[in-house]
């Protein structure tokens, strides 16, 4: 039977600061700009999960839903709802860029999807800003 694929979205909102260890305070202004405003700022982040398999003959699903949102939630929801990137220990020496969040995302669930499996990791941050994880050519 071929596969499908299943996408839902979930949500937090968080606040960051853009800003690299590894760099100093004058190449962090230079390089992100008003994002490394010291007093930081905040998202609404959509998380877009992607979950990839053969259907259940009898539910007719890729995968429960339930059990998807409870490990959506607990894993990635509930870490980061209200919180402060910055201070997440993932990002102690990584920039909280969107590029980094989505494949930290995408690590926190590859192994939890209760069925199928993970394919793809979406994360919008603003109007403008889309980050997509693995790249659609590298996908398996
Ligand atoms: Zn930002």
């Amino acid at each position: 039977m071929d596969e499908v694929s299943l996408t839902r979205r979930y949500h937090f909102a968080a606040s960051h600061r853009l800003h690299s260890t590894y760099l100093s305070a004058e190449q962090n202004r230079l390089l992100f700009g008003k994002c490394n405003n010291p007093n930081g700022h905040g998202h609404n982040y959509v998380v877009l999960v992607t979950v990839t398999g053969n259907l259940d003959p009898e539910s007719g699903r890729v995968a429960e839903l339930e059990a998807l949102d409870l490990i959506v939630n607990e894993a990635v929801v509930a870490r980061f709802d209200h919180k402060d990137l910055n201070h997440d220990p993932a990002f102690t020496d990584r920039v909280t860029t969107g590029e980094n969040l989505v494949q930290f995302i995408w690590d926190l669930l590859v192994d939890q999807i209760p069925a199928g499996r993970l394919t793809k990791i979406g994360l919008v941050e603003t109007r403008d800003n889309y980050f997509e994880y693995p790249m659609p050519a590298l996908k398996t």
